[in-house]
């Protein structure tokens, strides 16, 4: 299975691949690491130097790299039946069972799983869903939807428009029209100072009360919301945040999406994380950990209070009038389903909650005192170390300093892959749940290590002083 040693396949992606989220001009000019083999939490590069994944991917490869389980679940599955569609009443067999035991892992009243192939076309999905459910229901006015500063929800014109990241709209012209941002619930930053926990959820409420009204509840159809927001900045809710949020939904009548990409499928050391955070989604978006990313799938997981409208609404309509050729793909439940099993043979849920809880006390102990960490959080194996140029008050740096990227480069030469995350200087970690304790205290080692060259290369610099 060797490539041929004469093709030098780095020149190619130079030469040939426009990236996802890279600077184009430096990457056609310099590339990166072009990654050959993983194993474990273990990943090695073409030049052969190897890496701890601290990230698991893009927060993805849960049961870690090199799983034989899953490819023999994909051969099989590839040599039996590649393909065939689920258009007009047509199915195969392995979406089937995959999505019995999606509904049954789910949050009470979930009900029917619509199949595709990212997180990113699932939250598209999920707008058209609110969109003929409230013009079924005789509310064709419900059409907008509410999302939040720093919510991630992909790419894709409806899911980069819900996207909270400036990063995602710049010279694409969105956010489209039927999206509106409410505050994050990121206290270090969105708080007042001394403001109680209590306080800063009533705040948030409010606003969101507050933005329904200015708009007019009998034209809002949804609000999404993932229960930890992942890509723009691991930011934890405090405590009563969906509570309060699901009250004011519902007064309102006001449908809500929880996005369960990251934390779906036992990231946050349960099988989702509504379960965390006593979250009741009327719409449940599903990726990354349902593969381990092996092979593309995602899902929008319907309450049946929702697909009950929608599935009446073909009495006028017609056929439902959406779905992709590679909705319920049967190579991707298959390898889900063996994806699945791991996690369940293996307890991985159980060792996601128990390594998570090392690793947050790891950082913690690591990070807690150093002037540049203005906040150490997370929830089962995700964190964050979130740094400031000043403690008290919090005060960001620079953002022309760069201080999160520079770290995570100085952690890549150490073999260590973390993420800088956007908006403000966040380190993320979100290792698959097969990592071990001595991985763990090698992960935090290396990121400490890539702290401390970076401070003093700023003390050198005499950037310190400057805040923004
Ligand atoms: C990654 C992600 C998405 C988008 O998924 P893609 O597969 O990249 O399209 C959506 N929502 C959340 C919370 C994510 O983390």
């Amino acid at each position: 299975m060797a490539r041929p040693l004469n093709i030098d396949a780095a020149a190619l992606d130079r030469a040939y691949v426009l990236h996802p989220f890279t600077n184009l001009e430096d990457h056609a000019r310099t590339g990166g690491p072009m990654m050959v083999k993983g194993s474990g939490i273990t990943l090695t590069d073409a030049s052969g130097k190897t890496y701890l994944d601290a990230m698991a991917g893009l927060w993805c490869v849960n049961v870690g790299y090199g799983r034989a389980e899953i490819a023999d679940a994909i051969r099989e599955q590839a040599v039996t039946l590649p393909y065939y569609h689920g258009f007009s009443s047509m199915s195969t067999d392995t979406p089937a069972i995959l999505a019995e035991r999606i509904v049954k892992a789910a949050p009470e009243g979930m009900a029917r799983v619509f199949f595709g192939s990212s997180g990113s076309d699932a939250n598209d999905t999920q707008v058209k869903l609110v969109w003929y459910y409230n013009a079924a229901r005789g509310k064709p006015g419900k059409r907008k939807i509410i999302a939040r500063n720093r919510g991630y929800h992909g790419v894709t014109l409806a899911a980069a428009s819900l996207t909270g990241l400036e990063g995602l709209h710049k010279g694409f012209g969105i956010p489209l029209d039927f999206a509106r941002h409410v505050r994050a619930p990121h206290r270090l930053w969105e708080a007042e100072p001394g403001m109680s926990e209590a306080d800063f959820v009533a705040r948030l409420a409010g606003e969101l009360e507050d933005l329904i009204l200015a708009e007019g509840a009998e034209t809002v159809g949804a609000f999404i919301a993932e229960p930890i927001q992942g890509a723009g900045g691991v930011i934890v809710p405090p405590k009563g945040y969906f509570p309060a949020i699901q009250e004011v939904l519902r007064r309102h009548d006001v449908l809500l999406i929880v996005d369960e990409v990251i934390c779906g499928f036992g990231r946050l050391g349960t099988m989702f994380g509504s379960e965390v955070y006593g979250i009741e989604p009327d719409l449940m978006t599903i990726a990354k950990g349902v593969t381990s990313a092996y092979v593309p799938l995602s899902g929008c997981v319907v309450s049946q209070r929702v697909y009950d409208v929608i599935a009446g609404a073909g009495r006028t309509h017609g056929p439902f009038g959406h779905g992709y050729t590679y909705t319920a793909h049967p190579i991707a439940a298959a390898a889900a389903l063996a994806n699945l099993d791991i996690i369940e043979n293996e307890n991985l849920i159980g060792a996601a909650a128990e390594r998570g809880a090392q690793m947050r006390a790891a950082l913690a102990d690591a990070f807690g005192d150093h002037p540049l960490v203005g906040e150490v959080r997370g929830e089962g194996l995700v964190a964050a170390v979130e740094l400031v140029a000043k403690r008290e008050p919090a005060t960001r740096f620079d953002p022309s300093l760069k201080v999160a990227p520079r770290v995570i480069k100085a952690a890549l030469k150490r073999g260590l892959i973390s993420r800088a995350l956007p908006s403000s200087d966040t380190l993320a970690f979100s290792p698959p749940f097969v990592v071990t304790s001595a991985e763990i205290a090698e992960i935090v080692g290396r990121a400490r290590e890539a702290l401390d060259e970076v401070t003093n290369e700023l003390s050198t610099e005499g950037a310190l002083a400057r805040a923004s």
